[in-house]
This record gives C-alpha cells, sequence and structure tokens, in this order.
C-alpha cells in the first residue's frame, strides 16, 4: 500500500490513525511513501518512512524522484535510508511539463537514478513505474516498453504500475513486457476510487480509462457510498489481474483506512486471503 507524506498536523494524525488501523488487520509485504516532485516532501518523506518502520515494524519503500536533483543530493538521499536499514527504495523521474527542460544538473530519466544507486549501493533494491497504457509523453506504448526495458536493464528489481481500472490492460501489458525480455515482477497498481469526482480526476491525471461500467457503478450510487462502490469495482477485476499473473495488489490508498479493511474484509471472506486474525 502507498502513503503520501502528510502536510499539516490535522493530516498527519489521519495517517497514523490509518496506519494504525490498518496495522491491527494486515501485515503488508511493504509499505511505499511518495516523494514530492523536485524534492518537496525531501524532509516528510524521510520522517514518516522512519516514523512507520518504528512504530508498526513495516518494511518502508520510500519513493525517490530525480528531476531537479544533482546525483550527490541524490546519493546523500539514499545513502541516508540505507543508514536506516531500507532495503528497497522506488526511483521515479518526477512530474514535469511536457515542454520543460530538466534543470541543469539535475539527472533527467529514472532509468539514470537506477544505475547510480545499483553502482553506489549495490545492495539496494530498486523499483521502477510501468504505465500499462503508455507514459502521456511516450509516443507509443511499444516505445514506452523499450525505456522501461532499460531501466530494468540498468538493475531495477521490480515494476509498479500506474493505476488502471480494467483487468485486461494489465494482462496485455505483461504480456508485452514478457515478450520484451522484462522478468522481473510487474506489481499492479490499484486505486479503491472514493468516489466518481476523484476516480475522473485521477484518471485525467494518469491518463488511464475510465470503465462506462466503473462510471454507471458510481452514478447508481449516492455520493455518501460511492467508495463502496470502489471497493464493489476492485474485487470484481482483481480475480483477473490475479489469474493474469500478478505477483501481490499494490494499492493507492491515500492515507485512508476504510476502503483498504473493507477490501480485506471481502477478500477474507472468499477464503483465499488471510487477515491476521486468522493467520497468526
Ligand atoms: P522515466 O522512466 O524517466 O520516463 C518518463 C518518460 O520519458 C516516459 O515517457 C519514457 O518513455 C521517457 N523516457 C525514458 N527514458 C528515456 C530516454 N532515455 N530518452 C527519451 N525518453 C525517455 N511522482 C512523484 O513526484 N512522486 C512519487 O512518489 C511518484 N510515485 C509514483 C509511483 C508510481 C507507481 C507511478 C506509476 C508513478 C509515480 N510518480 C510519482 C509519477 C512519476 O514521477 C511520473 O509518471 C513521471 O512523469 C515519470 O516518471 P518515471 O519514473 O516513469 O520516468
Amino acid at each position: 500500500m502507498e502513503f503520501f507524506p502528510p502536510k499539516t498536523e490535522a493530516t498527519a494524525r489521519d495517517l497514523l490513525l490509518c496506519a494504525e488501523e490498518i496495522s491491527l488487520r494486515v501485515k503488508p509485504d511493504f509499505v511505499a511513501i511518495t516523494d514530492g516532485a523536485g524534492g518537496s516532501t525531501r524532509e516528510l518523506t524521510f520522517l514518516y518512512s522512519q516514523l512507520l518502520r518504528s512504530r508498526f515494524g513495516w518494511t518502508i519503500v520510500p519513493h525517490l524522484t530525480c528531476l531537479g536533483r544533482d546525483p550527490e543530493e541524490l546519493m546523500a538521499i539514499a545513502e541516508s535510508y540505507a543508514r536506516m536499514g531500507v532495503r528497497s527504495i522506488m526511483v521515479l523521474r518526477g512530474d514535469k511539463r511536457p515542454d520543460e527542460d530538466a534543470p541543469s544538473g539535475s539527472l533527467k530519466h529514472a532509468y539514470e537514478l537506477v544505475s547510480l544507486i545499483r553502482r553506489e549501493l549495490p545492495d539496494m533494491c530498486v523499483g521502477v513505474a510501468g504505465y500499462p497504457e503508455k507514459h502521456p509523453e511516450a509516443p507509443t506504448l511499444e516505445e514506452d516498453i523499450r525505456r522501461l526495458k532499460e531501466k530494468v536493464d540498468c538493475g531495477a528489481s521490480w515494476i509498479t504500475t500506474q493505476l488502471f481500472f480494467k483487468p485486461e490492460l494489465y494482462e496485455s501489458f505483461l504480456s508485452k513486457c514478457r515478450q520484451s525480455g522484462i522478468r522481473i515482477p510487474i506489481i499492479p497498481g490499484l486505486l479503491p476510487a472514493l468516489s466518481l469526482e476523484q476516480a475522473q480526476r485521477f484518471c485525467q491525471i494518469s491518463r488511464a480509462t475510465m470503465p462506462d461500467h466503473l462510471t454507471e457503478l458510481m452514478k447508481q450510487t449516492s455520493s455518501a457510498r460511492q467508495w463502496e462502490a470502489g471497493v464493489e469495482y476492485l474485487l470484481s477485476i482483481i480475480p483477473a489481474v490475479l489469474k493474469a499473473g500478478a505477483p501481490g495488489m499494490h494499492l493507492y490508498i491515500l492515507n485512508r483506512s476504510r476502503s483498504l479493511i473493507r477490501l480485506l474484509d471481502k477478500l477474507s471472506e472468499t477464503g483465499k486471503f488471510k487477515t491476521p486474525k486468522n493467520f497468526w
């Protein structure tokens, strides 16, 4: 599951409550913490990595964006994570306007940071982003997968995907990646949509396709219950995503626990998923 670093006292309290509730229900394989583009949350990403790690004993995967940062600064951050005991980092370029150039001295693409970390910290595991519907700046999906393969060849150990709502997109992305010689795990990024408005906004930002079925489901549901429709929709696609070969799920929970807990309860009813209650 993925958290983002909160910026106010109130949202910090929300994050801790959310983490507390989750920790009572499930032991995640790892917990990712995003990094604001250009280092805007640098201290906060580090701080919350430390806090969630020490308080809940979770395996933390901090994100590290390279745009706007030079190699020295990036390595200083990566080394501070290594000293904390972090063993995996998710490496990203960070967003920019299509016409905008990378600042001088800054790394321009994620593959450069993958190479740098693998060279300087060979024991560090590095994850990278993949885009089942292609990255918005890439001319074609095939070209984007070629770029993804470069990140893998530089030493990436796993891929987490951009959010998608149609399981067939994951299946065909996985198959194209495998055909291109990418052998590492490709973890599907799934969003438990909280509302129609939020799902549409996220689709617009990430250029993911919003399925008609999800739109209809949300429209038929009162706004107070749309988060439940978001969970129902995820439950309807998870079997296909797992059948396609997903090694697990990466949930964009946005510092909220309600949808995740409902999802876990429903999955646990199927008998195929064990919550800590019947796990330990
Ligand atoms: P890159 O791999 O560098 O690719 C960016 C574009 O450049 C693609 O179009 C690619 O095809 C192209 N490209 C790659 N290599 C080359 C090359 N050698 N020559 C020419 N073109 C090339 N953003 C944040 O700010 N903070 C986060 O914490 C964060 N977490 C994310 C987590 C996930 C799972 C995902 C999917 C995205 C996340 N993002 C985050 C967003 C990400 O920063 C943006 O999508 C960004 O625009 C691209 O990042 P990237 O690492 O995929 O870049």
